[in-house]
């Protein structure tokens, strides 16, 4: 287990990782504003709702459309579920490693005036899962026996179905 993965992990879920807005609370030094755009950077935007990480989940082979998954789901957490029980053909736990790469890429540019393009999202996640097991650090076996019965409690059924569809993402044929 990657002690760094397992931070990013524990704070992705907790919402705990020092975002612009968060940040910016303790310290005036600290900018609040999305690096690439200048809205207010909560979890929500750099996730799910910036042109960038928009571009990003849609480019192959997710496909998907961010935006109409955020008009329903409103946490981080949320959209997490509603992703790995969207029957999506590519998403399963290790798809995760996809938030890692965006808050790379968050911090590259920030920090280091690094910009990537959103289509290097997906290559960078693959080099940062050859190295950790993120399943591992997201599910305990109790959690993994347990997945199923947590999704459904989480996302009701009606909402796995439209998220089944092309509501959330396009076919990639
Ligand atoms: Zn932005």
């Amino acid at each position: 287990m990657v002690p760094r993965a397992q931070t990013f992990a524990w704070g992705l879920l907790h919402r705990a990782l020092p975002i612009g807005k968060r940040a910016s609370k303790f310290s005036k030094h600290i900018v609040g504003e999305c690096v690439r755009c200048a809205t207010l950077e909560d979890e929500m935007h750099m996730f799910f709702l910036c042109h960038f990480s928009k571009a990003a989940w849609f480019f192959s082979p997710w496909f998907i459309r961010t935006e109409v998954i955020a008009a329903n789901h409103h946490s981080t957490p949320q959209i997490i579920q509603a992703l790995l029980t969207s029957a999506h053909p590519y998403i399963k736990v290790t798809s995760l490693y996809t938030f890692w790469s965006i808050w790379k890429a968050r911090n590259d540019a920030l920090f280091g005036r690094k910009f990537c393009k959103p289509s290097q999202v997906f290559s960078i996640a693959n080099a940062i899962m050859q190295d950790s097991k993120l399943e591992d650090m997201f599910l305990t076996p109790h959690e993994h026996r347990c997945t199923r019965s947590v999704d459904q409690h989480v996302v009701p059924q009606r909402d796995i179905f439209l998220l089944a569809g092309n509501a959330i993402f396009c076919d990639a044929a």
